[in-house]
Protein backbone atom coordinates (compact mmCIF):
# COMPACT_ATOMS: atom_id res chain seq x y z
CA UNK A 1 0.00 0.00 0.00
CA UNK A 2 1.52 3.65 -1.01
CA UNK A 3 1.85 6.10 1.77
CA UNK A 4 0.09 9.75 1.15
CA UNK A 5 0.66 13.08 1.01
CA UNK A 6 -2.11 15.67 0.90
CA UNK A 7 -1.65 18.92 -0.34
CA UNK A 8 -3.69 21.84 1.04
CA UNK A 9 -4.08 25.02 0.14
CA UNK A 10 -5.23 27.90 2.34
CA UNK A 11 -5.19 32.15 2.46
CA UNK A 12 -5.36 32.42 -1.27
CA UNK A 13 -5.15 30.73 -4.50
CA UNK A 14 -2.80 30.59 -7.01
CA UNK A 15 -0.15 30.75 -4.70
CA UNK A 16 1.29 27.67 -6.99
CA UNK A 17 0.33 24.98 -4.59
CA UNK A 18 0.53 22.61 -7.96
CA UNK A 19 4.29 23.45 -8.46
CA UNK A 20 4.70 22.44 -4.74
CA UNK A 21 3.58 19.68 -5.40
CA UNK A 22 4.98 18.15 -8.05
CA UNK A 23 8.71 19.82 -6.30
CA UNK A 24 7.37 17.37 -3.50
CA UNK A 25 7.34 14.77 -6.09
CA UNK A 26 11.18 15.38 -7.65
CA UNK A 27 11.99 15.44 -4.16
CA UNK A 28 10.67 11.69 -3.38
CA UNK A 29 11.56 10.57 -6.99
CA UNK A 30 15.17 11.75 -5.84
CA UNK A 31 15.40 9.85 -3.63
CA UNK A 32 14.70 6.57 -5.17
CA UNK A 33 11.01 6.16 -5.00
CA UNK A 34 7.73 5.38 -7.23
CA UNK A 35 5.73 8.55 -7.06
CA UNK A 36 2.19 9.26 -8.59
CA UNK A 37 0.64 12.52 -8.19
CA UNK A 38 -2.99 13.49 -8.04
CA UNK A 39 -5.04 16.29 -8.25
CA UNK A 40 -8.69 16.70 -6.84
CA UNK A 41 -10.79 19.58 -8.48
CA UNK A 42 -13.64 20.70 -6.86
CA UNK A 43 -15.88 22.26 -9.75
CA UNK A 44 -18.79 20.29 -10.82
CA UNK A 45 -17.51 20.09 -14.72
CA UNK A 46 -16.57 16.33 -15.30
CA UNK A 47 -13.25 18.10 -16.71
CA UNK A 48 -11.66 21.21 -18.04
CA UNK A 49 -12.49 20.07 -21.77
CA UNK A 50 -15.50 22.39 -22.00
CA UNK A 51 -14.13 25.06 -20.25
CA UNK A 52 -13.00 28.71 -21.53
CA UNK A 53 -9.16 29.10 -21.15
CA UNK A 54 -10.06 32.02 -19.27
CA UNK A 55 -11.90 29.87 -16.40
CA UNK A 56 -8.99 27.16 -16.61
CA UNK A 57 -6.06 27.84 -18.73
CA UNK A 58 -4.43 25.14 -20.66
CA UNK A 59 -6.51 22.02 -20.95
CA UNK A 60 -3.54 19.37 -20.36
CA UNK A 61 -4.34 16.08 -22.08
CA UNK A 62 -2.86 12.70 -20.53
CA UNK A 63 -1.21 10.18 -22.79
CA UNK A 64 -4.67 7.74 -22.01
CA UNK A 65 -6.28 10.52 -23.71
CA UNK A 66 -8.23 12.85 -20.06
CA UNK A 67 -8.48 16.28 -20.48
CA UNK A 68 -6.92 17.46 -17.55
CA UNK A 69 -6.15 20.40 -15.36
CA UNK A 70 -2.91 22.47 -15.97
CA UNK A 71 -1.30 21.58 -12.86
CA UNK A 72 -0.83 17.45 -14.16
CA UNK A 73 1.15 19.28 -16.88
CA UNK A 74 3.88 20.63 -13.49
CA UNK A 75 3.37 17.05 -11.85
CA UNK A 76 4.86 15.36 -15.60
CA UNK A 77 7.40 17.70 -15.80
CA UNK A 78 8.90 17.61 -12.57
CA UNK A 79 8.32 13.92 -11.71
CA UNK A 80 9.20 12.92 -15.50
CA UNK A 81 6.42 10.42 -15.00
CA UNK A 82 3.42 10.16 -17.26
CA UNK A 83 -0.35 10.29 -15.49
CA UNK A 84 -3.45 9.08 -16.47
CA UNK A 85 -6.40 9.86 -16.32
CA UNK A 86 -7.06 8.55 -13.01
CA UNK A 87 -4.81 11.51 -11.97
CA UNK A 88 -7.59 14.54 -12.09
CA UNK A 89 -10.55 14.06 -10.29
CA UNK A 90 -13.38 16.16 -10.15
CA UNK A 91 -16.63 16.68 -8.83
CA UNK A 92 -18.33 16.60 -10.98
CA UNK A 93 -17.06 12.57 -12.44
CA UNK A 94 -18.27 11.53 -8.39
CA UNK A 95 -21.42 12.63 -8.84
CA UNK A 96 -21.75 11.63 -12.05
CA UNK A 97 -20.77 7.94 -10.33
CA UNK A 98 -22.64 8.27 -7.54
CA UNK A 99 -25.72 9.33 -9.40
CA UNK A 100 -25.19 6.44 -12.38
CA UNK A 101 -25.00 3.81 -9.43
CA UNK A 102 -28.05 4.89 -7.79
CA UNK A 103 -30.10 4.98 -11.24
CA UNK A 104 -29.22 1.71 -11.22
CA UNK A 105 -30.70 1.04 -7.98
CA UNK A 106 -27.14 -0.24 -6.74
CA UNK A 107 -27.86 1.06 -2.78
CA UNK A 108 -30.50 -1.41 -2.04
CA UNK A 109 -32.85 1.75 -1.52
CA UNK A 110 -30.29 3.42 0.87
CA UNK A 111 -30.65 7.46 0.96
CA UNK A 112 -27.87 8.83 -0.46
CA UNK A 113 -25.75 11.06 1.32
CA UNK A 114 -22.35 13.16 0.99
CA UNK A 115 -20.77 11.12 3.57
CA UNK A 116 -20.76 8.30 3.31
CA UNK A 117 -21.62 7.89 -0.63
CA UNK A 118 -19.99 11.05 -1.83
CA UNK A 119 -16.77 10.80 0.53
CA UNK A 120 -16.68 7.03 -0.20
CA UNK A 121 -16.18 7.40 -4.17
CA UNK A 122 -13.54 10.44 -3.38
CA UNK A 123 -11.60 7.65 -1.48
CA UNK A 124 -12.45 4.92 -4.36
CA UNK A 125 -10.48 7.10 -7.06
CA UNK A 126 -7.70 7.95 -4.47
CA UNK A 127 -7.11 4.76 -4.60
CA UNK A 128 -7.16 4.08 -8.04
CA UNK A 129 -3.68 6.23 -8.68
CA UNK A 130 -1.14 4.58 -10.40
CA UNK A 131 -2.19 1.04 -9.15
CA UNK A 132 -0.65 -0.82 -11.63
CA UNK A 133 2.73 0.64 -11.03
CA UNK A 134 2.81 0.10 -7.41
CA UNK A 135 3.86 3.41 -6.44
CA UNK A 136 5.72 4.43 -2.84
CA UNK A 137 3.98 8.05 -2.20
CA UNK A 138 0.82 9.19 -3.65
CA UNK A 139 0.51 12.96 -4.04
CA UNK A 140 -2.97 14.43 -3.80
CA UNK A 141 -3.36 18.15 -4.17
CA UNK A 142 -6.94 19.39 -3.26
CA UNK A 143 -7.53 22.51 -5.74
CA UNK A 144 -8.94 25.60 -4.37
CA UNK A 145 -8.60 26.74 -0.78
CA UNK A 146 -9.37 25.83 2.76
CA UNK A 147 -12.90 27.19 3.39
CA UNK A 148 -14.14 26.73 -0.20
CA UNK A 149 -18.03 25.06 -0.29
CA UNK A 150 -16.91 22.57 -2.88
CA UNK A 151 -13.99 21.46 -1.47
CA UNK A 152 -15.52 20.16 2.03
CA UNK A 153 -16.27 16.76 0.53
CA UNK A 154 -12.65 16.82 -0.68
CA UNK A 155 -11.37 17.36 2.84
CA UNK A 156 -13.55 15.41 4.32
CA UNK A 157 -12.24 12.28 2.61
CA UNK A 158 -8.55 12.99 2.94
CA UNK A 159 -9.67 13.24 6.37
CA UNK A 160 -11.14 9.85 6.88
CA UNK A 161 -8.13 8.48 4.70
CA UNK A 162 -5.59 9.35 7.90
CA UNK A 163 -7.92 6.64 10.03
CA UNK A 164 -8.10 4.39 6.95
CA UNK A 165 -4.68 3.98 5.73
CA UNK A 166 -3.08 4.40 9.34
CA UNK A 167 -1.51 8.00 10.82
CA UNK A 168 2.16 6.60 10.04
CA UNK A 169 1.27 6.69 6.33
CA UNK A 170 -0.47 9.90 5.70
CA UNK A 171 1.03 13.44 5.80
CA UNK A 172 -1.05 16.91 5.47
CA UNK A 173 1.25 19.64 3.90
CA UNK A 174 -0.53 23.08 3.68
CA UNK A 175 0.51 25.82 0.99
CA UNK A 176 -0.69 29.02 2.80
CA UNK A 177 0.78 32.99 1.84
CA UNK A 178 2.21 35.40 3.87
CA UNK A 179 0.80 38.84 3.18
CA UNK A 180 3.42 42.06 3.23
CA UNK A 181 1.90 45.45 4.72
CA UNK A 182 3.58 47.91 2.94
CA UNK A 183 3.22 50.19 5.36
CA UNK A 184 4.41 48.99 8.19
CA UNK A 185 7.18 46.53 6.34
CA UNK A 186 5.96 43.58 7.99
CA UNK A 187 4.75 39.96 6.77
CA UNK A 188 1.52 38.87 8.22
CA UNK A 189 0.92 35.34 9.70
CA UNK A 190 -2.82 35.96 10.80
CA UNK A 191 -3.89 34.30 7.21
CA UNK A 192 -1.93 31.35 7.86
CA UNK A 193 -3.42 30.53 10.83
CA UNK A 194 -6.80 31.17 10.26
CA UNK A 195 -6.78 28.78 7.69
CA UNK A 196 -4.84 26.36 9.84
CA UNK A 197 -7.83 26.89 12.55
CA UNK A 198 -10.58 26.04 9.68
CA UNK A 199 -8.93 23.27 8.50
CA UNK A 200 -8.81 21.89 12.03
CA UNK A 201 -11.91 22.45 12.38
CA UNK A 202 -12.30 20.19 9.63
CA UNK A 203 -10.70 17.23 11.42
CA UNK A 204 -7.31 17.96 9.68
CA UNK A 205 -3.70 18.94 11.49
CA UNK A 206 -1.35 19.83 9.20
CA UNK A 207 2.22 18.52 9.58
CA UNK A 208 4.21 20.76 7.33
CA UNK A 209 3.16 24.17 6.37
CA UNK A 210 4.68 25.70 3.09
CA UNK A 211 4.36 29.67 3.28
CA UNK A 212 4.27 31.17 0.06
CA UNK A 213 6.00 34.69 0.08
CA UNK A 214 7.23 37.93 -1.96
CA UNK A 215 9.22 38.43 0.57
CA UNK A 216 12.08 37.27 2.80
CA UNK A 217 11.05 35.81 6.23
CA UNK A 218 12.75 35.48 9.14
CA UNK A 219 13.30 32.87 12.03
CA UNK A 220 10.71 34.64 13.79
CA UNK A 221 8.29 34.28 11.71
CA UNK A 222 8.43 30.46 11.03
CA UNK A 223 8.40 30.01 14.70
CA UNK A 224 5.30 31.98 15.48
CA UNK A 225 3.37 30.08 12.59
CA UNK A 226 4.87 26.98 14.43
CA UNK A 227 3.61 28.41 17.69
CA UNK A 228 0.30 29.01 16.61
CA UNK A 229 -0.17 26.26 14.23
CA UNK A 230 0.99 23.64 16.23
CA UNK A 231 3.43 22.48 13.53
CA UNK A 232 7.09 21.68 13.91
CA UNK A 233 9.26 24.80 13.79
CA UNK A 234 12.11 22.97 11.22
CA UNK A 235 8.22 21.98 8.95
CA UNK A 236 7.44 25.54 8.35
CA UNK A 237 9.09 26.29 5.14
CA UNK A 238 9.07 29.92 3.49
CA UNK A 239 8.98 29.67 -0.01
CA UNK A 240 10.11 32.90 -2.02
CA UNK A 241 8.15 33.82 -5.29
CA UNK A 242 11.02 32.81 -8.14
CA UNK A 243 11.02 33.47 -11.93
CA UNK A 244 11.95 29.62 -12.52
CA UNK A 245 10.07 27.14 -10.91
CA UNK A 246 12.24 24.79 -11.16
CA UNK A 247 14.29 26.21 -8.56
CA UNK A 248 11.21 25.07 -6.23
CA UNK A 249 11.79 21.49 -5.76
CA UNK A 250 16.28 22.54 -4.50
CA UNK A 251 14.32 25.68 -1.98
CA UNK A 252 12.37 22.67 -0.59
CA UNK A 253 15.48 20.36 -0.45
CA UNK A 254 17.78 22.71 0.97
CA UNK A 255 15.05 24.07 3.96
CA UNK A 256 15.55 20.14 4.61
CA UNK A 257 11.65 19.16 3.15
CA UNK A 258 12.83 16.21 1.99
CA UNK A 259 14.36 14.53 4.79
CA UNK A 260 11.42 15.49 6.45
CA UNK A 261 8.96 13.48 4.43
CA UNK A 262 11.24 10.57 4.80
CA UNK A 263 11.42 10.62 8.64
CA UNK A 264 7.68 11.26 8.63
CA UNK A 265 6.78 8.61 6.49
CA UNK A 266 9.35 6.20 7.68
CA UNK A 267 10.11 5.99 3.94
CA UNK A 268 12.59 3.46 2.73
CA UNK A 269 14.42 6.06 0.75
CA UNK A 270 18.06 6.24 -0.66
CA UNK A 271 20.47 9.69 0.06
CA UNK A 272 18.79 12.24 -2.45
CA UNK A 273 20.22 12.98 -5.91
CA UNK A 274 19.16 15.89 -6.86
CA UNK A 275 22.92 16.86 -9.41
CA UNK A 276 21.20 16.39 -12.49
CA UNK A 277 18.23 19.07 -11.77
CA UNK A 278 20.47 21.29 -9.24
CA UNK A 279 23.01 21.97 -13.03
CA UNK A 280 20.27 22.48 -15.03
CA UNK A 281 18.46 25.06 -12.94
CA UNK A 282 22.15 26.34 -12.77
CA UNK A 283 22.13 26.46 -15.82
CA UNK A 284 19.25 28.16 -16.62
CA UNK A 285 20.23 31.08 -14.52
CA UNK A 286 23.77 31.47 -15.84
CA UNK A 287 22.44 31.82 -19.80
CA UNK A 288 22.97 34.63 -21.00
CA UNK A 289 22.47 34.99 -24.55
CA UNK A 290 18.68 35.72 -25.68
CA UNK A 291 16.17 34.26 -28.08
CA UNK A 292 13.16 35.81 -29.33
CA UNK A 293 10.30 33.87 -30.48
CA UNK A 294 6.88 35.29 -30.97
CA UNK A 295 3.49 33.05 -29.61
CA UNK A 296 0.80 34.25 -31.91
CA UNK A 297 -2.19 33.46 -29.73
CA UNK A 298 -5.46 34.54 -28.91
CA UNK A 299 -5.37 34.81 -24.60
CA UNK A 300 -1.85 36.11 -24.48
CA UNK A 301 -3.20 37.86 -21.50
CA UNK A 302 -3.52 34.69 -20.02
CA UNK A 303 -0.17 33.06 -19.88
CA UNK A 304 -1.24 29.94 -18.26
CA UNK A 305 -3.60 29.06 -21.51
CA UNK A 306 -0.21 28.10 -23.55
CA UNK A 307 1.68 27.10 -20.42
CA UNK A 308 3.17 23.53 -21.83
CA UNK A 309 4.03 25.19 -24.83
CA UNK A 310 6.00 28.37 -22.93
CA UNK A 311 7.79 25.13 -20.87
CA UNK A 312 8.52 23.13 -24.38
CA UNK A 313 10.00 26.59 -25.93
CA UNK A 314 12.21 27.26 -23.22
CA UNK A 315 13.68 23.68 -22.10
CA UNK A 316 14.54 23.58 -25.93
CA UNK A 317 16.08 27.04 -25.87
CA UNK A 318 18.68 26.33 -22.56
CA UNK A 319 19.19 22.94 -24.03
CA UNK A 320 20.89 24.74 -26.77
CA UNK A 321 22.34 27.78 -24.60
CA UNK A 322 19.90 30.30 -24.94
CA UNK A 323 17.86 32.22 -22.60
CA UNK A 324 14.31 32.61 -24.11
CA UNK A 325 12.13 35.39 -24.45
CA UNK A 326 8.68 35.18 -25.76
CA UNK A 327 7.05 38.24 -27.18
CA UNK A 328 3.61 37.47 -26.92
CA UNK A 329 1.14 38.55 -29.79
CA UNK A 330 -2.58 39.30 -29.88
CA UNK A 331 -3.36 37.39 -33.12
CA UNK A 332 -6.23 39.82 -33.47
CA UNK A 333 -3.97 43.05 -33.36
CA UNK A 334 -2.47 41.55 -36.55
CA UNK A 335 -5.82 41.96 -38.30
CA UNK A 336 -5.70 45.69 -37.53
CA UNK A 337 -2.27 46.09 -38.05
CA UNK A 338 -1.19 46.15 -35.08
CA UNK A 339 1.98 43.57 -33.12
CA UNK A 340 4.01 43.75 -36.98
CA UNK A 341 6.59 45.54 -35.23
CA UNK A 342 7.53 42.20 -33.08
CA UNK A 343 7.31 40.18 -35.91
CA UNK A 344 10.24 42.14 -37.37
CA UNK A 345 12.64 41.84 -33.95
CA UNK A 346 12.21 37.75 -33.70
CA UNK A 347 13.70 34.80 -35.04
CA UNK A 348 10.76 32.22 -34.92
CA UNK A 349 7.49 32.01 -34.44
CA UNK A 350 4.98 29.78 -32.74
CA UNK A 351 0.95 29.45 -33.30
CA UNK A 352 -0.22 27.27 -31.11
CA UNK A 353 -3.69 25.39 -30.58
CA UNK A 354 -6.92 26.98 -30.17
CA UNK A 355 -10.63 26.95 -31.33
CA UNK A 356 -13.52 29.12 -32.80
CA UNK A 357 -12.96 32.00 -35.10
CA UNK A 358 -11.82 34.93 -33.34
CA UNK A 359 -8.28 35.66 -34.25
CA UNK A 360 -7.86 33.58 -36.82
CA UNK A 361 -6.97 35.51 -39.56
CA UNK A 362 -4.59 37.28 -37.45
CA UNK A 363 -2.80 33.80 -37.26
CA UNK A 364 -3.28 33.02 -41.10
CA UNK A 365 -1.17 36.51 -41.69
CA UNK A 366 1.42 35.54 -39.18
CA UNK A 367 1.63 31.83 -40.53
CA UNK A 368 1.88 34.14 -44.38
CA UNK A 369 4.62 36.11 -43.24
CA UNK A 370 6.62 33.36 -41.71
CA UNK A 371 7.17 31.35 -45.07
CA UNK A 372 7.36 34.89 -47.12
CA UNK A 373 10.34 36.38 -44.70
CA UNK A 374 11.82 32.21 -44.10
CA UNK A 375 11.31 33.03 -40.36
CA UNK A 376 10.87 29.23 -38.80
CA UNK A 377 7.70 28.83 -37.82
CA UNK A 378 6.17 25.75 -35.56
CA UNK A 379 2.42 25.32 -35.68
CA UNK A 380 0.79 22.85 -33.36
CA UNK A 381 -2.69 21.51 -34.05
CA UNK A 382 -4.37 24.75 -34.80
CA UNK A 383 -1.29 26.20 -35.55
CA UNK A 384 -0.85 23.12 -38.22
CA UNK A 385 -4.15 24.01 -39.94
CA UNK A 386 -3.57 28.21 -39.65
CA UNK A 387 -0.06 26.87 -41.75
CA UNK A 388 -2.87 25.03 -44.29
CA UNK A 389 -4.99 27.17 -44.90
CA UNK A 390 -2.44 29.95 -45.64
CA UNK A 391 -0.72 28.01 -48.17
CA UNK A 392 -3.89 26.90 -49.86
CA UNK A 393 -4.76 30.75 -49.82
CA UNK A 394 -1.74 32.21 -51.31
CA UNK A 395 0.26 29.41 -52.55
CA UNK A 396 -2.60 27.38 -54.14
CA UNK A 397 -4.47 30.71 -55.04
CA UNK A 398 -7.85 29.09 -53.42
CA UNK A 399 -8.89 32.49 -52.05
CA UNK A 400 -11.60 31.77 -49.87
CA UNK A 401 -9.94 28.34 -48.73
CA UNK A 402 -10.52 27.54 -44.93
CA UNK A 403 -11.27 25.07 -41.73
CA UNK A 404 -15.23 24.31 -41.53
CA UNK A 405 -14.89 25.08 -38.25
CA UNK A 406 -14.59 29.00 -38.89
CA UNK A 407 -16.28 28.59 -42.69
CA UNK A 408 -18.51 25.45 -42.98
CA UNK A 409 -19.86 27.08 -46.46
CA UNK A 410 -16.15 27.65 -47.57
CA UNK A 411 -15.70 26.48 -51.52
CA UNK A 412 -12.24 24.82 -50.53
CA UNK A 413 -12.32 23.20 -47.14
CA UNK A 414 -8.58 22.40 -46.57
CA UNK A 415 -9.20 21.31 -42.85
CA UNK A 416 -12.45 19.76 -42.31
CA UNK A 417 -14.18 17.65 -39.62
CA UNK A 418 -12.98 14.60 -39.04
CA UNK A 419 -15.19 11.24 -40.20
CA UNK A 420 -16.19 10.33 -37.05
CA UNK A 421 -16.68 13.05 -35.63
CA UNK A 422 -20.05 13.69 -37.98
CA UNK A 423 -22.08 12.28 -35.63
CA UNK A 424 -20.94 13.32 -32.34
CA UNK A 425 -23.14 15.46 -30.18
CA UNK A 426 -21.31 16.38 -26.74
CA UNK A 427 -18.58 18.50 -26.26
CA UNK A 428 -17.19 16.81 -23.35
CA UNK A 429 -14.25 14.56 -23.82
CA UNK A 430 -15.61 13.64 -27.62
CA UNK A 431 -12.26 14.85 -29.31
CA UNK A 432 -9.43 12.75 -30.91
CA UNK A 433 -7.67 12.31 -27.72
CA UNK A 434 -4.58 10.91 -26.63
CA UNK A 435 -1.70 9.36 -27.89
CA UNK A 436 -1.55 7.85 -31.32
CA UNK A 437 1.29 6.96 -33.59
CA UNK A 438 2.42 9.44 -36.33
CA UNK A 439 4.90 7.67 -39.18
CA UNK A 440 7.67 10.12 -40.58
CA UNK A 441 8.60 10.25 -43.79
CA UNK A 442 12.38 10.09 -44.28
CA UNK A 443 14.27 13.24 -45.83
CA UNK A 444 11.60 15.52 -44.09
CA UNK A 445 12.65 18.21 -40.99
CA UNK A 446 10.24 15.86 -39.00
CA UNK A 447 12.39 12.89 -39.54
CA UNK A 448 15.72 14.69 -39.01
CA UNK A 449 14.22 15.88 -35.48
CA UNK A 450 12.88 12.93 -34.06
CA UNK A 451 15.61 10.59 -35.82
CA UNK A 452 13.71 7.69 -35.15
CA UNK A 453 10.89 5.85 -37.68
CA UNK A 454 7.59 6.69 -35.57
CA UNK A 455 6.54 8.68 -32.75
CA UNK A 456 3.34 8.26 -30.68
CA UNK A 457 2.32 11.88 -29.62
CA UNK A 458 -0.27 13.57 -28.13
CA UNK A 459 -3.54 14.67 -29.54
CA UNK A 460 -6.75 17.00 -29.15
CA UNK A 461 -8.51 18.05 -32.29
CA UNK A 462 -11.99 17.37 -34.23
CA UNK A 463 -10.31 18.34 -37.44
CA UNK A 464 -8.37 17.14 -39.64
CA UNK A 465 -6.47 17.96 -42.98
CA UNK A 466 -8.63 17.11 -46.35
CA UNK A 467 -7.03 14.35 -48.37
CA UNK A 468 -8.92 15.98 -51.08
CA UNK A 469 -6.03 18.60 -51.60
CA UNK A 470 -3.20 16.66 -50.31
CA UNK A 471 -1.65 15.77 -54.18
CA UNK A 472 -2.25 19.67 -55.24
CA UNK A 473 -0.42 20.65 -51.79
CA UNK A 474 2.42 18.23 -52.49
CA UNK A 475 2.86 19.68 -56.32
CA UNK A 476 3.67 22.82 -54.80
CA UNK A 477 6.09 22.17 -52.73
CA UNK A 478 4.76 21.23 -49.03
CA UNK A 479 5.25 17.65 -47.57
CA UNK A 480 3.39 15.73 -45.35
CA UNK A 481 5.99 14.59 -43.19
CA UNK A 482 3.81 12.94 -40.31
CA UNK A 483 1.26 10.48 -41.11
CA UNK A 484 -0.91 7.95 -39.40
CA UNK A 485 0.05 3.93 -39.98
CA UNK A 486 -2.39 3.44 -42.62
CA UNK A 487 -1.38 7.18 -44.38
CA UNK A 488 -4.95 8.16 -43.99
CA UNK A 489 -4.36 11.05 -41.94
CA UNK A 490 -1.78 14.08 -42.68
CA UNK A 491 0.00 14.40 -38.65
CA UNK A 492 2.57 16.88 -39.47
CA UNK A 493 2.56 19.15 -42.65
CA UNK A 494 5.97 21.25 -43.87
CA UNK A 495 6.50 23.94 -46.08
CA UNK A 496 10.04 22.44 -48.37
CA UNK A 497 12.04 25.58 -49.77
CA UNK A 498 11.99 27.04 -45.87
CA UNK A 499 14.86 26.97 -43.11
CA UNK A 500 11.87 25.28 -41.18
CA UNK A 501 8.24 25.23 -41.53
CA UNK A 502 6.65 22.55 -39.74
CA UNK A 503 3.21 22.00 -38.10
CA UNK A 504 1.87 18.96 -36.26
CA UNK A 505 -1.44 18.04 -36.26
CA UNK A 506 -0.70 16.85 -32.69
CA UNK A 507 0.47 18.64 -29.18
CA UNK A 508 4.69 17.92 -29.11
CA UNK A 509 4.49 20.06 -25.94
CA UNK A 510 2.76 17.93 -23.57
CA UNK A 511 5.83 15.55 -23.99
CA UNK A 512 8.80 17.51 -23.10
CA UNK A 513 10.47 17.49 -20.01
CA UNK A 514 13.20 20.21 -18.65
CA UNK A 515 15.62 17.80 -19.44
CA UNK A 516 14.67 15.59 -22.04
CA UNK A 517 13.63 19.16 -24.54
CA UNK A 518 11.33 17.89 -27.40
CA UNK A 519 12.80 17.48 -31.29
CA UNK A 520 10.70 19.67 -32.37
CA UNK A 521 10.70 22.13 -30.57
CA UNK A 522 14.73 21.71 -30.38
CA UNK A 523 14.66 21.55 -34.35
CA UNK A 524 12.74 24.93 -34.31
CA UNK A 525 14.78 26.86 -31.85
CA UNK A 526 18.01 25.50 -33.34
CA UNK A 527 16.77 27.00 -36.75
CA UNK A 528 15.62 30.21 -34.59
CA UNK A 529 18.78 30.39 -33.41
CA UNK A 530 20.60 30.01 -37.09
CA UNK A 531 18.51 33.11 -38.15
CA UNK A 532 19.57 34.71 -35.45
CA UNK A 533 23.05 34.43 -36.47
CA UNK A 534 22.74 35.14 -40.05
CA UNK A 535 20.94 38.59 -38.95
CA UNK A 536 23.48 39.45 -36.62
CA UNK A 537 26.05 38.78 -39.32
CA UNK A 538 24.09 40.79 -41.60
CA UNK A 539 24.46 43.71 -39.37
CA UNK A 540 20.38 43.37 -37.91
CA UNK A 541 19.96 44.70 -34.48
CA UNK A 542 17.95 41.55 -33.17
CA UNK A 543 17.90 42.86 -29.97
CA UNK A 544 15.95 45.95 -31.25
CA UNK A 545 12.65 45.36 -29.48
CA UNK A 546 14.68 44.88 -25.96
CA UNK A 547 15.96 48.18 -26.23
CA UNK A 548 12.49 49.69 -27.05
CA UNK A 549 11.14 47.82 -23.79
CA UNK A 550 13.38 48.96 -21.51
N1 LIG B 1 -9.88 23.56 -33.31
C1 LIG B 1 -9.05 22.63 -34.00
C2 LIG B 1 -9.63 21.24 -34.04
O1 LIG B 1 -10.52 20.93 -33.30
C3 LIG B 1 -7.66 22.60 -33.37
C4 LIG B 1 -7.65 22.02 -32.00
C5 LIG B 1 -6.41 22.34 -31.22
O2 LIG B 1 -5.64 23.23 -31.57
N2 LIG B 1 -6.20 21.64 -30.11
O3 LIG B 1 -9.20 20.42 -34.82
Amino acid sequence: MPKYIFCTGGVVSSVGKGVTAAAIGRLLKARGLKVAIQKLDPYLNVDPGTMSPYQHGEVFVTVDGAETDLDLGHYERFTDENLDRTCNVTTGQIYAEVISKERRGDYLGGTIQVIPHITNEIKRRIALVGKQDEPDVVIVEVGGTVGDIEGQPFLEAIRQMRTDVGRDNTLYVHVTFLPYIGATGELKTKPTQHSVRELRGIGIQPQVIIARTDHPVSRDITNKIALFCDVEPQAVIPLKTTDNIYQVPLELEDAGLGNFIVRQLGLNASEPDLNEWRDLVRQMRQIERPLRVALIGKYVELRDAYISVKEALSHAAVAQDRRLEIEWVYSGDLEKGKGWDMLDTVDGIVVPGGFGYRGIEGKVLAARYARTHDVPYLGLCLGMQVMCIEFARHILGLEDANSTEFDTATAHPVIDLMPDQHNVADLGGTMRLGLYTCVLQPGTHAAEAYGIPSVDERHRHRFEFNNAYRASFEQHGARFSGLSPDGRLVEIMEVSDHPFMVGSQFHPEFQSRPNRPHPLFSAFIQAAIARQAGRQQAGVPVDEAQEVDA
